[in-house]
């Protein structure tokens, strides 16, 4: 596996291989890998002749009061667990040579960034789709591997390929969990033993909401849904909702009736101090 740490290097060998009638499979990453990313590499492989992952820590999806500095890196064990998945590239630019003392430009996908986390982290995602588009134009890929885990995220990258004619194919990678249903997160990590035990309560209210879209016949006033699932975070004192919310598949925009069309986006923070989020179809 070959690191590559600068634009033009990345550039070179994406367009090289390109020339070659290779196809190229991107997952992009903030690093300090677990299953979920490997599995989003592993699909990469499957699919791709050459798979690069991008490793960077994008400053500027994260506000002023948010984890940036405190984020969980481990180079080398990210490296050796890459390259056991055969990845072929992974590019790990330092921050200035993404962005340049001059940089001026944002990319803003303007109605799927509003709701849900975009209301919690205002610019959060104006900084995603600006590094992705700036990854997608260094790596050049055919594919682009992103998982359900972070459901706007990939609303928001399905349109922004849509909206600026990227030729890229996008994937979304089912969520991978624990064993109790804990969606796999880098931010796992700050949970003490306690925080990982009453954590499961974001799964436990997407079961439980699952059980009552069934129970109904398929489709049930979303309010109940919203109101059972608060109730179930908050009554663990330490679990603060950020969101609950019933929203359309496709749009991100609330409905009034959870059915099959409809999936339930959850945020909530620990101790004031993790911030989780999962969702899922119902
Ligand atoms: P991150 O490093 O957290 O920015 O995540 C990089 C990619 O991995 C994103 O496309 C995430 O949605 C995806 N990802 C993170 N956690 C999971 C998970 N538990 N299951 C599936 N995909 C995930």
């Amino acid at each position: 596996m070959k690191i590559v740490q600068t634009v033009m290097e990345m550039q070179r060998l994406s367009r090289e291989w390109n020339k070659q009638g290779l196809s190229i499979g991107l997952v992009p990453t903030m690093g300090f890998f677990h299953e979920g990313h490997l599995s989003l590499m592993r699909l990469a492989r499957s699919r791709c002749d050459k798979v690069i992952t991008t490793l960077f820590v994008n400053p500027m999806q994260f506000g002023p009061n948010e984890d940036l500095d405190a984020y969980p890196r481990d180079f080398e064990r990210d490296e050796s667990l890459a390259k056991s998945e055969n990845v072929d590239v992974m590019f790990c630019p330092e921050t200035k040579e993404i962005y340049g003392d001059d940089f001026q430009t944002s990319i803003s996908v303007n109605l799927l960034s509003k709701g849900l986390c975009g209301a919690d982290r205002p610019g959060h995602f104006d900084g995603v789709a600006t590094v992705v588009t700036k990854l997608f134009n260094i790596t050049q890929p055919h594919l682009a591997i992103f998982g359900q885990k972070d459901y706007q995220q990939l609303a928001l990258i399905r349109q922004l390929v849509s909206d600026l004619n990227f030729d890229i194919e996008i994937i979304g990678h089912p969520i991978v969990r624990e064993s109790d249903g804990l969606a796999m997160s880098s931010r796992n990590k700050y949970l003490d033993e306690n925080e990982r035990q009453l954590a499961t309560c974001l799964f436990e209210a997407i079961l439980e909401a699952k059980k009552m879209v069934y129970k109904h016949g398929g489709s049930i006033a979303s309010d109940e849904i919203v109101k059972m699932a608060q109730d179930r975070i908050e009554k663990n004192p330490s679990c603060r909702v950020e969101y609950v919310s019933v929203v359309h598949k496709q749009t991100l925009q609330p409905v009034d009736v959870a059915d099959s069309e409809a999936v339930l986006a959850l945020a909530m923070k620990v101790n004031n101090k993790v911030r989780l989020i999962d969702n899922s179809p119902l």
